[in-house]
């Protein structure tokens, strides 16, 4: 096993830079998601560190080794595609043995290598199979034991779940983390759903238009966002942003175009006349009878919470309540807001100053 560096990295193709200078490090047995929105540059970057692309400038280090002058075959990372890329007129055994084989192992040696990647992912009763006449959580399951019998020092995941109903990608989800867990195999992960990079990560890289946006534990980023992009991006339901300015009277109050004061308890001395965003996560926000009242535009009911939009300060703000609330829209409700919890930014830079 073996940590993976990034020092610099950069990619043109023709005379358009994708990739603007990236310093990524990850730790030796790390799980590290790169996520970002689509044309962010996130698989060229995996593509890179894999040998699929060349790098235009940088350094990428596997360990002590600097691989990007290395075929792919020399970097000791074993790859899982979004589609799988199984051979299918072979079985589960053979599309799991083909790697050893063509890399000249013995043939005891490749057998107790994927019986034991087809006992750690439950495959055992399936290795006669084509894959065909599997379902596709058992096609990515396949997939990822040819990954595991490598023994590689890095496996590399390209969107592995993309192609997987909702209810099978949760569950593969966590297959993945425990697999992760049991063999502590370093892993680099590029999604562009952010669920998928809270839940499974170690640590996340956040990207947009070819460079780092902030690289953190996932809760990190969640609660210290450097940025608009960062906090617009991180979250589900979306942190609600409101545009405005402190009070030059009242520091501790955020004044929206149309005149609402909302409650801020830190506010920053580079905060002040500065245009500002309101950044308000919907967990922060409490039905409160002495509140500020604001109207309903949506109300969804998962069972489980409930989920509201509703006008306030001229934006409409998402909040999510614990309990049920029967309201409909165009109703007024009374909200509170949990001021130590609030983020400021400035408006123009989109850096985070509270
Ligand atoms: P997605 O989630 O849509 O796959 P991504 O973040 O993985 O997006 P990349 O596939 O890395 O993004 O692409 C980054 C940028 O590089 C995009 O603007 C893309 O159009 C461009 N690009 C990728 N491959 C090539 C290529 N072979 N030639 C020219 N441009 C390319």
């Amino acid at each position: 096993m073996a940590g993976v560096d990034f020092v610099d990295v950069r990619k043109s193709f023709g005379a358009f830079p994708v990739i603007k200078g990236v310093d990524i490090e990850i730790e030796d047995g790390e799980f590290v998601i790169l996520v970002g929105p689509s044309g962010c540059g996130k698989s060229t970057l995996l593509r890179m560190l894999a040998g699929l692309e060349n790098i235009t400038a940088g350094e990428i280090r596997i360990g002590d080794r600097v691989v990007n002058t290395l075929p792919p075959k020399e970097r000791d990372i074993a790859m899982v595609f979004q589609n799988y890329a199984l051979y299918p007129h072979m079985t589960v055994a053979a599309n799991m043995a083909f790697s050893l084989m063509l890399a000249g192992s013995q043939k005891s040696e490749i057998d107790s290598r994927v019986a034991r990647a087809a006992d750690i992912l439950g495959l055992s009763k399936l290795l006669d199979r084509y894959p065909r006449q599997l379902s596709g959580g058992q096609r990515q399951r396949v997939a990822m034991g040819r990954a595991i019998v490598r023994d590689p020092q890095v496996f590399l995941f390209d969107e592995p779940l993309s192609n997987l109903d909702a209810k099978l990608r949760v569950a593969m989800r966590s297959e993945i983390k425990e697999l992760h867990q049991r063999l502590k195999t370093t892993t680099v992960y590029v999604t562009h759903d952010q669920i998928e990079a809270m839940t499974m990560a170690d640590k996340i890289v956040v990207m947009h238009d070819g460079i780092v946006e902030q690289i953190g534990a996932p809760l990190d980023l969640y609660d210290n966002p450097a940025n608009l992009f960062v906090a617009g991006f991180i979250g589900s339901p979306a942190m609600t942003m409101i545009s405005g300015r402190l009070d030059p009277e009242d520091a501790h109050a955020f004044v929206t175009a149309d005149g609402t004061r909302l409650p801020v308890a830190r506010p920053a001395a580079a905060a002040r006349g500065k245009d500002l965003v309101y950044g308000l996560r919907p967990e922060y926000i409490a039905l409160d009878a002495a509140g500020l009242a604001a109207e309903v535009v949506v109300i969804e009911p998962t069972g489980y919470e409930t989920q509201l939009v509703v006008k306030l300060g001229g934006a409409e703000v998402t909040c999510v309540f614990r309990e049920r609330v029967t309201v409909r829209p165009g109703e007024t409700i009374r909200i509170a807001i949990d001021a130590n919890h609030v983020h400021l930014f400035d408006a123009e830079t989109g850096v985070r100053l509270v």
